[in-house]
Parts: C-alpha cells; sequence; structure tokens
C-alpha cells in the first residue's frame, strides 16, 4: 500500500486522479482506518489531506463559513463564532463518537463515509451547506444533500476530493438544532435523528425553515413538508403537530434490532419537533 501526503489541492487531485487500484482519501481515518483493519476495504493507496493547507482552516466571510476538509470536529467545538452562528452543526459534529474520535474526525469524512446515521449529515442538509468539490474537471459546488447516493455510497468521481463546507451567512434571527436518539447515551450511532433550521421575522414568525432526518431512510431526507408546516407560524401547538406528522410521512426506515419501522417513524416525529422548539427558542423565538 502507498501512502501520499499531498500539501496542497491540486496535487491530491493529480494523485486521485492517476493512482490506480483501490484509492481512497484520508481525513481522520475513523471510518478509513476502522474499515481497513476489519478487512473490509484493502487500498492500494491512500491519500491522506490532513497536510493541505486549503482544508486546515475555518473562515468567516460575508457569505458565511468556509470549513476546510481536514479540520477535526473537536476545532468546530473550539469556534466561537461558528458555534454562536450554526449551534446545531456544531452540536451534531460533536455529538459523533467520544472526545478522541473528535480530535481526529471531520465533518467531511462523515458526509463521504455516507452512513444514513451519520451524525452531521442532517445538521449540514438543513443548513443547506455546499460542498466545494475538486476534480480532474475543475471545481465544482455540489449541495451536501447530493454527496450521499446510498449506504456507503456517494456521487464523488473518480479523482474528486471535497475541499470545505460552505455555511451560508446567517441573520441575526435565526438558529439551528440537531438532536439523535440513541439507546447509550454515548459512543452509540442515531437510531434516528432531525435538525431543523430557521430564520424568524417580525413577532416571531418563521419566514425560512429546513427540516431534515437522519437514519430513516438510505440517505439523510430533507423534508420540505416539515418546514412548510412551520414557516408563517409562530411554532404554535398546531403548526409543531403538522411538522411532527411530515416527518413521520417522510420517514423510510429499515427494522432492525435498534429500532422497529413503527418506532423510528413515532421517534422521528418526536425529535423533530423538539428540534424545531430548541431552534425557535435558540433564534429568539417566545412561546
Ligand atoms: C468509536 C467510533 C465512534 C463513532 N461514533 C460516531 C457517531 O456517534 N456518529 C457518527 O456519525 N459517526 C460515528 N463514527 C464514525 C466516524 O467517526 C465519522 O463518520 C467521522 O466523521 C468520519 O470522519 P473521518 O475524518 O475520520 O473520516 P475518514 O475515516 O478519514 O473517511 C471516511 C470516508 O470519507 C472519505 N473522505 C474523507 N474525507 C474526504 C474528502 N475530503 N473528500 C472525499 N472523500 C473523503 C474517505 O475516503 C472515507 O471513505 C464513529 C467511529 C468510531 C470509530
Amino acid at each position: 500500500m502507498q501512502y501520499l501526503a499531498p500539501e496542497n489541492t491540486a496535487d491530491a487531485v493529480a494523485l486521485l486522479s492517476k493512482s490506480k487500484g483501490s484509492v481512497h482519501v484520508l481525513a481522520g481515518g475513523s471510518d478509513l482506518l476502522v474499515r481497513m483493519k476489519g478487512g473490509y476495504v484493502e487500498p492500494d493507496v491512500i491519500v491522506d489531506i490532513k497536510h493541505i493547507k486549503q482544508m486546515n482552516g475555518i473562515k468567516k466571510t460575508a457569505d458565511g463559513f468556509i470549513i476546510g476538509a481536514a479540520v477535526s470536529c473537536a476545532k468546530l467545538g473550539e469556534h466561537v463564532a461558528l458555534r454562536k452562528a450554526w449551534p446545531g452543526v456544531v452540536e451534531a459534529a460533536n455529538l459523533i463518537g467520544s472526545d478522541q474520535i473528535q480530535g481526529r474526525c471531520t465533518i467531511v469524512g462523515n458526509l463521504c463515509n455516507a452512513s444514513p446515521a451519520a451524525d452531521s449529515v442532517p445538521a449540514l442538509i438543513a443548513a443547506n451547506a455546499v460542498a466545494v468539490v475538486h476534480g480532474p474537471k475543475g471545481e465544482r459546488d455540489v449541495d451536501v444533500a447530493k454527496i450521499g447516493t446510498g449506504p456507503g455510497k456517494t456521487s464523488l468521481k473518480k479523482g474528486e476530493v471535497v475541499e470545505s463546507i460552505r455555511l451560508p451567512a446567517r441573520s441575526a434571527k435565526s438558529a439551528d438544532a440537531y438532536l439523535r436518539f440513541t439507546p447509550r447515551t454515548e459512543m452509540d450511532i442515531a437510531v434516528v435523528s432531525a435538525a431543523v433550521n430557521l430564520t424568524l421575522g417580525a413577532k416571531g414568525v418563521i419566514k425560512d425553515a429546513r427540516v431534515s432526518l437522519g437514519a430513516v431512510a438510505p440517505r439523510a431526507l430533507l423534508v420540505p413538508a416539515a418546514a412548510k408546516a412551520i414557516i408563517g407560524t409562530t411554532l404554535d401547538d398546531a403548526a409543531l403537530a403538522k411538522l411532527a406528522s411530515a416527518c413521520s410521512a417522510a420517514c423510510n426506515p429499515i427494522d432492525d434490532k435498534r429500532g422497529t419501522v413503527a418506532y423510528r417513524t413515532k421517534v422521528a416525529a418526536v425529535l423533530g419537533r423538539r428540534a424545531a422548539e430548541s431552534a425557535y427558542a435558540r433564534a429568539g423565538g417566545k412561546k
């Protein structure tokens, strides 16, 4: 196996493009190394992106935030401005594994590993985040919801690497929240998860919202009907009930020992509702 550690994105793309056989990007390695140790994957080439300068910072710009693909989830939690603007994205990243895992792992690794239960993905979808993808044909912006295409599968093409994630700028009366249900409080993956991102207008009326669910379908879902249920409201009980029904209706989960279809469908409604209440309160809404 060849281990390569380029120092810029262009070199990473060149190496990923020309390498033959089983070629893998390595970020924190908390998924890839586990799969290698388990014998599920035997890379011929590993391209480590942790030494790439463009991928190692968090930048605040007039258009929002740019988070490098090699930035650890722990660093997201330490970034005061990011935490203030996107508390839901940061809380999702800071639920992944443990302190040790978060010291290495990245939200882009979480996204590209394409687990339906990945914690940061519903929060990124609700945030309307964009993945900046570099490849042999240049750079393209991809809606994060379009990166994962099913369990363990992505829309990335040969030679492509995600350089960063872009989060849009926020108005003062905006906030997001992420919640997951796990049977254990630590070191477990979501049986169901929900993220809500919303913006308030005058008198606490919700003028914009996005709702996303995780672990209830082959990939994280955007649920426009759930957002529609609360837009134009002050998150009264009727709006919350409609949001909850829309969340349940969107579910297409698996049935396994961690949760039945009926259970996951019911919990999606509960978490959708609670995440909306949390985001609303964080945005300054009063009930
Ligand atoms: C003990 C333990 C607990 C865990 N708990 C959780 C949890 O609670 N919630 C959760 O969601 N996950 C959990 N995970 C899974 C894992 O930690 C996360 O998915 C993590 O975010 C992966 O990030 P990484 O940087 O380590 O990815 P890596 O392992 O480096 O990469 C993951 C995949 O993404 C690809 N990739 C990485 N970066 C890029 C890029 N820039 N461009 C293109 N492809 C890329 C890699 O090739 C690989 O296929 C856990 C893992 C362990 C070992």
